[in-house]
Order: C-alpha cells, then structure tokens, then sequence
C-alpha cells in the first residue's frame, strides 16, 4: 500500500491503527487464511482494506466491522465495495452469531486487531465459539504468546488456559514492526484460532473457571494453598490429587478444570 493514502487518513492511536504495508505479508495472511467462495468472512477492523481487497477478489460476499466511520466513507470509494457487508459498529458488542444465521453455517473471523483491545476481543469472541470455524489473527507478539504458553512458561496464565480450554492455536507467522504505517514499538504474530471438535477439556461454568484462574493467577508466584485459601481448604486440594504448594504458573488446564468442576459441585 502506498504510504500517500495517509495523506486522506491520519492513523488513529486510541483506535490501535496501524494499517499492514507489507505486500508480501497481507499475500501470506490471504494464503494461510484460505479462503473459498461461499464461506462467511469477516473482518474486523478493515481499515484501509489491506486484507480487505484482496479478499474481496477472491470471494463473493465479505462482512466488515468497522468502528471509525470516516475509513468507511473512504471503503465506500473502493470498486470491491459493493462485496461487502457494512457494520459501522464496535466489535466488542457485536452480535457475531447473527451472521451464522445469513447461511447457517460457521462463520471465519479475521482481522488486523487493534492491538489495545485485541485480549478481550478474543475473549468476548470466545462467548459466541458455537458459530465459529476459526479466527485468524494478527496479534501483538507477547499476546500471541500468552495464548499458545503451555504450564512452566512465563507467559503462561489466565489467557492461554482460557483460550486453550476452547481452541486448537497455530502461530502462522511473524511480522516486525516496519510491516505497519505507523510503525509500532513491538512485533507482531499471525495465529489462527480452531475450536476444538471434541475438546480435551471439560468444564460446567466456565464462569467458575474464569473465577478460579483469575485467583490463582492475582499473585502467580504464590502457592495455591495460599492464592486459593478461600475456596479450597489444604485437604481439598490434596483430595483432588492436587499439590497445594504448586504455583499458579505450574498448575496444567486439566487441573483447573478440576478444581472448576469441584466448586460446581459442591455449590449444586
Ligand atoms: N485491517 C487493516 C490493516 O491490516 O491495515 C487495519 C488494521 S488496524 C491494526 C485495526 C483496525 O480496527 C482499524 O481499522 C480500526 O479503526 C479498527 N478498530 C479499532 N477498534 C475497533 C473496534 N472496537 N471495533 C471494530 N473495529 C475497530
């Protein structure tokens, strides 16, 4: 992309735009994401149509999620835009189930994220997973990292075993930071999000395992018999064949569902 269309839109920071100027990655991302005619896309966050274009040219029909009203009006002077499907709308409160229900059939994210609400974007999507094939996206670095972190690794916390307990997650590639106008301070990655078809994990509320991890995790280098001393008594702990001087960081995602699934019970 030329850097003069930033002549007609000056990047806005509270927005987290940093549009993609590498060809070569905005051509990798489209060949990763694979997209085939007759699927329900959609982007969030097209900005000034990077993926967008080049999706377009490849499918008959793309939904766009928009928040800044005035990269739409500048969408709206495209020749591919009478291919999309406008929300002028934040994609933080947006009702993605809705667009199952155009083809009833699961629908594929993508996006760009805005890097300043990419974390609760991949959580609230999570909330509407029973109409998703998979979410593809470009994160900033340490985020892609938390959600692949496995038990051990400093990254390793409330997000991985979150979006772990829903989705299979791939680290497609790497971007630096002179991929995007403006350059950002940090690097990014490209992942691709699958909802598990028969998940390893299983938990009754997952409101409940939200609650447990976010305990555990207030202060990660305490032991469980203290970060945990409100919900599980020592003997609780050890019952569930858990070691109460384990440190958030080490507890796997199987076991904070056992320990999810045991408050269930115990509240019924
Ligand atoms: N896809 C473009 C690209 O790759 O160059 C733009 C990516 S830019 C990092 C993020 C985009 O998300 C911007 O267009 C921004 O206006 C939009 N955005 C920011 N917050 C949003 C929100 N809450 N809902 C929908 N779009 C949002």
């Amino acid at each position: 992309m030329s850097i003069k269309i930033f002549k007609k839109h000056f990047p806005l920071k509270k927005y987290g735009q940093n549009f993609l100027i590498n060809k070569n990655i905005v051509d990798n991302i489209i060949k990763k994401i694979h997209p085939e005619i007759g699927q329900t896309l959609v982007e969030i966050g097209p900005g000034l149509a990077a993926l967008t274009e080049p999706m377009c040219q490849l499918l008959d029909q793309l939904f766009v999620i928009e928040v800044d009203y005035n990269l739409l009006l500048l969408l709206k002077q495209k020749s591919f835009y009478s291919k999309l499907v406008v929300f002028c709308q934040d994609a933080l409160t947006f009702n993605f189930t809705q667009l199952f229900y155009k083809k009833n059939q699961l629908i594929r994210i993508f996006g760009n994220l805005p890097y300043n609400i990419s974390t609760s974007l991949i959580l609230f999507l999570f909330k509407h997973i029973q109409v998703i094939q998979d979410m593809n996206f470009m994160l900033q670095k340490e985020v892609a990292e938390r959600l692949i972190a496995l038990p051990g690794n400093k990254s390793y916390g409330r997000l991985s075993i979150i979006s772990q307990y829903y989705c299979d997650i791939k680290i497609l590639l790497n971007a630096i930071p002179e991929d995007f106008y403006p350059i950002p301070k940090v690097h990014s990655i490209f992942v691709k999000l699958i909802p598990h078809n028969i998940s390893p994990y299983f938990v009754y509320d997952i409101n409940i395992l939200s609650l447990v991890t976010n305990k555990s995790f207030q202060n990660r280098r305490k032991i469980l018999r203290h970060s945990l001393k409100d919900l599980f008594s020592e003997t609780i702990l050890v019952q569930l064949d858990i070691n109460p001087k384990l440190r958030a960081e080490n507890v796997s995602i199987l076991q904070y569902c056992q320990l999810a699934n045991y408050l269930y019970k115990k509240n019924l």
